[in-house]
């Protein structure tokens, strides 16, 4: 993935969050809330059918309120439909509508489209509940990572892909090694002998097809993940097998039972842990970098003001965000062309604002979200943006002690 494109998909990924924080913070009141993940393979026509029987059942709904909701909710859904050709873009969609609580006892229709999730959408789900199904999306935007996955015993062993939250068997393999009990007129040293050849070769195809599956990817994996009963897994690793470059990324081993299709899914359930951790680590790693910058060095910026000048200058090499920033950027204009910023909560008022450099009233020119502002101009300047999560100490620094957002920079500008 390309520096670029990993910016576009932490902003889209941003954009995402913040559709779902909305959607999830509307109550409908009944069941008439509808969600409809659209997978890339899906063609409208299909989903205009679905919809439009939906809404011819939804006639036998017994709440006249209820009813009206639900058949406006899909009467708008189809309505968007009119703008997509034969499929739906590249890696699916997702339309959330529905009647939402507006207070007073007053109800708003509202229905919003996201095109092309960070991944593509699964499978087709057409959900009508007093919530929106927004999880399938959420997993999606919350993945960072890509791990290798190999279960193995002797007999069977499966490898596959983690990306994100999601598993993604590939391919499966079952072996000829005998069990433990030799079939009679065969000697017991010639048959442990050609257990153990068996055994070995097995390994060698595991690793072969590990290997094939992982090595055109190695620059990109985060890690591999090892799971199996003992002692097969621990024969697998310390026999090293895999090549060297797939084994130096191995993570831990983890026992699983199964070793079909589900032990993939297993093995990512046993390596929760290593895995939330790996996923802090580099937010970490990060911080800690601003840190020392800060303390000893000369290359770090911080809070909102001070790293959207650097940015703007171009110096800022990696920009810095707290997950947890929930606030806008107001832009004012005096009448002598002073242009001043304020930060502002995302739920509050536009404050006033008097010009700092002249005293006089400035009326507001713009108000936007602080992250989209600040990535725009990031975007522009070839700077990388990283959310830090505030799991961890430093990273809820950055939220609390340096305004959510900080910058390493290129070099130093004493700004
Ligand atoms: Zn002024």
């Amino acid at each position: 993935m390309s520096k670029q494109q990993g910016e576009q998909s932490d902003r889209k990924k941003y954009e995402f969050t913040k559709v779902i924080e909305d959607l999830k913070s509307h109550q409908g009141s009944g069941t008439q809330l509808v969600t409809i993940y659209i997978p890339p393979d899906k063609q409208i026509s299909d989903v205009v059918a679905h919809v439009t029987q939906e809404h011819s059942q939804a006639s036998n709904i017994k709440s006249k309120q209820t009813r009206t909701n639900v058949q406006d909710a899909l009467t708008s859904i189809k309505d968007r439909l009119r703008y997509y050709d034969v499929f739906p873009p590249d890696n699916g969609m997702v339309i959330f509508s529905g009647a939402i609580d507006s207070g007073g006892g007053q109800t708003d229709m509202i229905t919003e489209v996201l095109e092309n999730p960070p991944e593509p959408v699964q499978s087709f789900r057409y959900h009508c509940d007093s919530e929106f199904l927004t999880e399938p999306l959420a997993n999606m935007l919350t993945d960072k990572g890509l791990y290798g996955l190999v279960v193995l015993d002797r007999r069977e062993a499966h490898v596959g892909w983690l990306k994100g939250k999601r598993v993604v068997p590939v391919k499966g393999t079952t072996s000829l090694v005998p069990g433990k009990q030799r079939k009679g007129g065969q000697s017991a040293q010639r048959f442990h002998r050609l257990r153990l050849e068996a055994i070995d070769k097995f390994y060698k195809e595991v690793a072969g097809m590990a290997d094939d599956l992982f090595v055109p990817e190695r620059e990109n994996i985060d890690g591999v993940l090892v799971g199996g009963p003992s002692p097969t897994k621990d024969e697998f690793m310390s026999g090293e097998y895999l090549h060297h470059e797939i084994q130096q990324k191995v993570l831990g081993k983890f026992d699983v039972a199964y070793t079909d299709e589900s032990g993939l899914y297993d093995l990512v359930d046993a390596a929760e842990d290593v895995l939330a951790d790996l996923d802090i680590m580099k937010d970490k790693s990060q911080m800690e970098e601003f840190f020392r910058e800060l303390h000893e060095g000369e290359r770090a910026t911080y809070g909102f003001e001070q790293t959207r000048r650097n940015l703007v200058m171009g110096s800022v090499d990696r920009l810095l965000i707290s997950e947890d920033l929930r606030q806008d950027v107001v832009t004012y204009e005096c009448p002598n062309d002073h242009e001043e910023r304020e930060v502002v909560d995302r739920r509050k008022e536009t404050p006033e604002h008097t010009c700092e450099q002249c005293g006089e009233p400035a009326e507001m020119r713009e108000r936007e979200d602080a992250i989209d502002h600040l990535i725009d101009i990031a975007e522009q300047r070839g700077t990388e943006t990283k959310f830090i999560s505030t799991d961890f100490e430093k990273g809820e620094q950055l939220m609390n002690a340096f305004g959510g957002v900080a910058g390493i920079l290129r070099y130093s500008t004493g700004v």
